[in-house]
């Protein structure tokens, strides 16, 4: 079902759940800010999620809410995890899913990292 990004957090949501060590997950990176691991459906040879710690629901709630060094923090993350990944000279495509029209399905904010080939058109038309 698609997320509601206006709704409160849920701290049941899987990630969430990934953060407490509730639930394994293939993790890549982990610092002070943030979580990285592999997308159990991948959509790419490379196709990692990389999420804050923070308790936030999208970009849209953490973009208003998160603090200064939260924010630096995750987008220093998902580059650090870019980089140790080999996929910069080859180049890399990142996406944030919000809300119903953008497909979110997880209620914590994640952005896919894809790379490892020619990732095709950025949108379906
Ligand atoms: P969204 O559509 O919310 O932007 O993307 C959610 C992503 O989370 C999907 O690509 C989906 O495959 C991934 N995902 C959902 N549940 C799990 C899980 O339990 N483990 C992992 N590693 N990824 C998950």
């Amino acid at each position: 079902m698609a997320v509601d990004p206006t709704k409160p957090y849920n701290s049941e949501n899987i990630f969430a759940k990934m953060l407490r060590g509730e639930v394994p997950c293939s993790k890549v990176y982990e610092d002070e800010w943030s979580l990285a691991f592999h997308d159990i459906n991948p959509q790419a040879d490379v196709h990692i999620l990389v999420i804050p710690k923070g308790a936030y629901v999208s970009w849209d709630d953490f973009s208003a809410k998160a603090s200064a060094e939260e924010i630096a923090g995750f987008v220093r993350a998902a580059g650090h995890v870019a980089r140790e990944q080999g996929l910069v000279v080859r180049g890399y495509r990142l996406l944030g899913n919000v809300g119903r029209n953008g497909g979110q399905e997880v209620p914590h904010l994640h952005v896919h990292l894809f790379g490892g080939g020619p990732l095709g058109p950025m949108l379906a038309r």
